[in-house]
């Protein structure tokens, strides 16, 4: 099969067709309309074996995840994903590998209403890179650098999980008894928070989607905005199989600098906080509490109002830099 065949049968029929698309797949370059009154919000993520996947992972689930980690850099914006152009580099034309990869893109680009417009492809280590195009009304995006002092930090969702799914899906000795299943769902199929990201315009002061670690993002946020962190280790979202993780002597490592997670962790002023819990029911997930900002400039954990001590934990996964 030649690469012109390979990208017609998996990558040029893209299920969602865009009215402001002027032009696809098949020239050299896509053009597309932005709408009057929007902004693109664009973002580009990879994914390589061993880095960013354990070379076990289904196709698939590899497939899924590229798609949703991009997904929600846009949902962290406040935009709305619209667009998608694929850089795909693979050792060798294996069909079933790329049949299963193609069906869990295109899938998520059904479901979130997005175009694959464009791309590249080449021969090479498996290498997968994803930009993902999004429309956000005009001055709208929510950014890293808008907290004040004294909003709430809230996070969606539940916070860790796909951290101890990672364990599983290495095969590290874990010698707790957890329900494997759904910890690697958590670690290869995230859902991306899009319809609240959206909602969040107007209402958050600043967002940031949890792909490094709660604290990593936090870190981000704190700089980005110049204020402090005050995060209650006790209102940390966590789910059933992480309270037995806890239970079971398991302690918040993964669920403040596990990665992987995409939850949206936001701050408002406190006066949103109804509007927010509001809306977090609209779209049907849960949306907590965990802290406030302050007006130092550090970051700080507390236990049912005492102090912990921070140092115990390593923040975030970095590529370079690693201590
Ligand atoms: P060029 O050589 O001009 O860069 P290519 O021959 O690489 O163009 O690609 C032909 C068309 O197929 C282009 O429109 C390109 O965007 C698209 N394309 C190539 N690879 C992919 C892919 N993996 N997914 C989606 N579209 C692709
Ligand atoms: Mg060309």
């Amino acid at each position: 099969m030649t690469e012109f065949e390979l990208i017609r049968q998996y990558f040029a029929n893209s299920k969602v067709n865009h009215s402001e698309t002027v032009l696809g797949v098949g020239d050299d370059a896509a053009v597309v309309d932005i709408p009057d009154g929007y902004q693109l919000v664009t973002s580009v993520d990879s994914m390589l074996e061993n880095v960013h996947f354990p070379a076990t992972t289904p196709a698939q689930n590899i497939g899924r995840k590229l798609a949703a980690v991009n997904i929600s850099d846009i949902a962290a914006m406040g935009g709305r994903a619209r667009w998608a152009t694929l850089a795909i580099s693979m050792p060798s034309y294996n069909q079933i590998w790329l049949e299963a990869f193609s069906k869990g893109l295109s899938e998520m680009f059904a479901k979130y209403d997005i175009e694959l417009i464009g791309g590249d492809t080449t021969q090479g280590p498996l290498s997968l890179s994803l930009q993902i195009m999004g429309l956000v009304e005009s001055g709208q995006a929510i950014t890293r650098s808008g907290a004040k002092t004294d909003h709430n930090i809230y996070v969606s969702g539940t916070l860790g999980d796909a951290a101890i799914g990672l364990q599983h899906a290495l095969n590290k000795p874990f010698k707790y008894l957890l329900n494997k299943d759904f910890l690697i769902k958590k670690l290869e199929q995230p859902t991306p928070r899009t319809e609240l990201g959206a909602k969040l315009v107007g209402v958050a002061s600043s967002c940031i989607d949890i792909s490094d670690g709660l604290l990593s993002e936090l870190t981000h946020i704190s700089r980005a905005s110049n204020v402090g962190i005050e995060i209650n280790l006790d209102q940390i979202p966590l789910s059933e199989q992480y309270k037995q993780y806890l239970e079971q002597g398991g302690d918040y490592q993964f669920a403040l600098t596990g990665g992987d997670d995409y939850e949206l962790c936001f701050t408002a002023p406190l006066e949103k906080h109804d509007q927010i819990m509001q809306l977090a029911n609209t779209c049907g997930i849960s949306v907590s509490q965990i802290g406030q900002t302050t007006n130092t400039q550090e970051l700080c954990l507390k236990m049912n109002g005492e102090p912990v001590e921070l140092d115990q934990y390593q923040f975030g996964y970095q590529h370079f830099n690693q201590k």
